[in-house]
């Protein structure tokens, strides 16, 4: 069987002894951006929340569900305003996800989920998905982990009422859970800060997202992570 649930910490030997033995059921492949957090959140942010989300739900599930290494750079064109920022185009993306797929397909693989912590992912992704399924003939599918997330559970726990958002109460309390490391107020001073923000919109919720960030503690961000987890294993039991 696998000795991590992480793709990229198994020697060669423990995979294929998995897949011979048929104990491996199910791969998650975690996709997320490296984009623009705002002034306080690290830019791996939704890479970091995805593969966080994935891990545990297939450590729930060990030694069933192994994880690949995230795709840890997204469709992030609307955000390219913000130094830091890295973007694919949407076919490339696209196509990059679909050969990772089909090398686990290759490899007799036939459940795979994709946990997405990135919205700008999310609508290029599911416009493909019935064409990777039809062309992977396996079982494929693609959820953004904070579908999660009932209206009772946000209004419980999101004072700003807000969720997902971007780099707003939610991701924030997200981080200060699971890797506080990642949230850095230090010296932030938004109204002093130097942004060429293109579209007025987008600069009137970078504000109100900086302000809604402040109200994030990691209680909150542990019940969204706890009930986020739950979910996606759920979601494996049901594949397998
Ligand atoms: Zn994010």
């Amino acid at each position: 069987m696998i000795k991590s649930v992480l793709l990229s910490e198994n020697q060669r030997r423990f995979v294929r002894e998995a897949l011979d033995a048929k104990t491996l059921k199910a791969v998650i492949v975690p996709t997320g951006s490296t984009e623009q957090h705002n002034e306080h959140l690290a830019v791996v942010h939704d890479t970091a929340s995805a593969l966080h989300v994935s891990r545990l739900a297939a450590e729930n599930l060990f030694p069933q569900v192994i994880v690949t290494p995230p795709l840890s750079i997204g469709i992030s064109e609307h955000w390219m305003d913000h130094k830091g920022t890295l973007t694919l185009r949407p076919e490339v993306f696209n196509q990059v996800l679909y050969d990772v797929c089909d090398s686990l397909r290759r490899h007799g693989l036939e459940n795979i989920l994709i946990v997405n912590g990135h919205a700008g992912n999310a609508g290029p992704v599911n416009q493909q998905m019935d064409a990777f399924r039809q062309k992977l003939g396996i079982n494929l599918a693609f959820h953004s982990y904070w579908e999660a997330f009932t209206p009772e559970l946000i209004q419980d726990q999101m004072e700003s009422g807000v969720c997902p958002g971007h780099a707003a109460e939610f991701e924030t309390a997200f981080a200060l859970a699971a890797f506080p490391e990642n949230v850095d107020w230090e010296g932030v001073d938004y109204d002093r800060a130097k942004l060429t923000i293109s579209d007025p919109n987008r600069a009137v919720s970078d504000r109100e997202y900086h302000q809604q960030a402040k109200l994030a503690n990691a209680e909150k961000g542990q019940a969204m992570i706890d009930a986020a987890v739950d979910w996606i294993t759920e979601k494996l039991k049901a594949m397998i």
